[in-house]
């Protein structure tokens, strides 16, 4: 991720810290972010680094006073990236709608539902319309791959 110049330091809230919640929650402390990362099991938390400097928050996202907890109103960017698309889009919808928080994204594994939300000024990323399209580009590098060593030896 790069270290990007910000105005005012950001106050991201991740919700779900598993491996991606983790990761992105590791990447934003070591920048110097402050972040906060909810998660309902708070055995997830073991996947934070040793040098995690951010705050952790035990509870179920889609409780309004664990948002609370969070200070999801002085949040700059909510990312939801819980197991559960219903709970990511429920804590997307209130960060976008209740919180007027600008920067909202949220993991959706059902590539229809991704449309439909997106629609509604939330950005969605879906690990299966990210892999198909990784997996397309790697299918066309192999075919020209193939196109030119077929050239060569003509
Ligand atoms: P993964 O499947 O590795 O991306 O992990 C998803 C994480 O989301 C797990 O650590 C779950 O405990 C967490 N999770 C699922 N539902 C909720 C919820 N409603 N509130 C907070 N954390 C949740």
């Amino acid at each position: 991720m790069k270290n990007r110049r910000r105005k005012r330091k950001s106050y991201t809230i991740v919700v779900g810290c598993g491996r991606l919640g983790a990761n992105l929650a590791n990447t934003l402390s070591d920048i110097g972010e402050n972040v906060v990362v909810i998660d309902k099991n708070s055995g997830a938390f073991r996947k934070l680094s040793p040098s995690f400097g951010g705050i952790t928050v035990t509870g179920d996202a889609s409780e309004m006073a664990v948002l609370n907890n969070a200070e999801i109103g002085k949040a700059t960017a909510v990312i939801s990236v819980t197991n559960s698309d219903n709970t990511n889009i429920m804590v997307a919808q209130l960060a976008k709608e209740m919180f007027n928080i600008k920067q909202v994204i949220a993991r959706l594994y059902d590539p229809e539902r991704e449309c439909v939300y997106r629609e509604f000024g939330i950005e969605t990323i879906c690990p299966a319309v990210l892999s198909m399209k990784e997996i397309d580009k790697l299918l066309t590098t192999i075919d020209l791959g193939a196109l030119e060593t077929e050239g060569e030896t003509v």
